[in-house]
């Protein structure tokens, strides 16, 4: 069976506890949080006690947390010399945020050059990850994995050519991996309908155990339409039984899918009915009245 999880919170009072909880309301393997707001910097102090109360309430419930991802702020953008320093510094904090709750994995958006180019952006995304991973302390192996991005404006991280530049010229190639987003890939031009295909070329260029995560959203936009909008589970483009080719692919096993599809009426979480719809392998094209109609 895959290892399915989704987005879930973190709050102040609750912290990693009350994340795991959510998670586990919606009957997840898995699950995937920011470590505060991810549009600003502020952070609470990490309370061990309650990280400790969720590490024997995950072993209680069988729930491997090497498996658990961080993901990092939208804030960070190393590409841009702008906001350079300001980011390294705080990838730098939130790695060791990461480390302190025991998290192996953070995701990471590469960034979005914002008209210096390509080339100038790709530079500054592997000089900027090399000075974090010169500052981190010694006990640090917390994994950044790169997420393949949709496009949209100026991101980098588009394709597959692109990610391997950042990870050949990364000095501490054990702290880079990726992360797969269904949606970004679609709305990024790649044709999921020829999934083994992409991952061939996936391989070939960057190496499938490289990939730590993948974020299964299916998408509002047609293929290469470059605009980044996540949809439920087989209400979109990408469709229903495509998405579950990726998800039951057996050279993806071991890898933890997170969901980060739409809210339904911006209100009601659709995750614990999409789990429960993938595990089934069944489609249910009802999925949003049911979900209002529960709530
Ligand atoms: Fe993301
Ligand atoms: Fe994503
Ligand atoms: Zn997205």
């Amino acid at each position: 069976m895959p290892i399915l999880g989704c987005h879930v919170g973190f709050k102040k009072d609750t912290q990693l506890l009350g994340s795991l909880q959510e998670a586990l309301s919606y009957n997840a393997d898995t699950f995937m949080f920011y470590t505060g707001a991810p549009q600003n910097t502020k952070r609470n102090v990490i309370e061990d006690g309650l990280t400790l109360q969720a590490l024997n309430l995950m072993k209680e419930k069988n729930i491997d947390y090497s498996k658990v991802i961080v993901h990092a702020p939208y804030i960070i953008n190393l590409c841009n010399e702008n906001n350079f320093s300001f980011s390294v510094a705080f990838l730098t904090e939130e790695m060791n945020r990461c480390n302190l709750l025991g998290v192996k994995y953070m995701v990471l958006h590469p960034g979005s050059h914002v008209g210096t180019g390509e080339e100038a952006g790709l530079n500054n995304i592997v000089k900027g990850l090399n000075l974090v991973f010169e500052n981190l302390k010694d006990n640090n192996n917390v994994i950044i994995l790169l997420e393949t991005m949709a496009g949209k404006g100026t991101e980098l991280g588009t394709t597959t050519e692109q990610l391997k530049y950042i990870i050949d010229n990364i000095n501490d190639k054990e702290h880079v991996g990726v992360c797969l987003d269904t949606c970004h890939l679609n709305d990024a031009g790649y044709d999921l309908n020829n999934f083994d295909n992409y991952l061939d070329s996936f391989d070939k260029l960057i190496g499938i155990n490289k990939i730590g995560c993948i974020h299964v959203n299916d998408s509002k936009n047609d293929i290469s339409s470059h605009k980044d909008r996540h949809e439920n589970i087989g209400l979109g483009t990408i469709g229903f039984d495509t998405l579950l080719n990726i998800i039951y692919n057996k050279r993806l096993e071991n890898i933890p899918k997170i969901l980060e599809t739409p809210y339904i009426d911006k209100k009601y979480p659709p995750y614990k009915y999409e789990i429960e719809m993938i595990r089934k392998k069944e489609f249910n094209k009802d999925l949003i009245e049911i979900i209002k109609k529960q709530n």
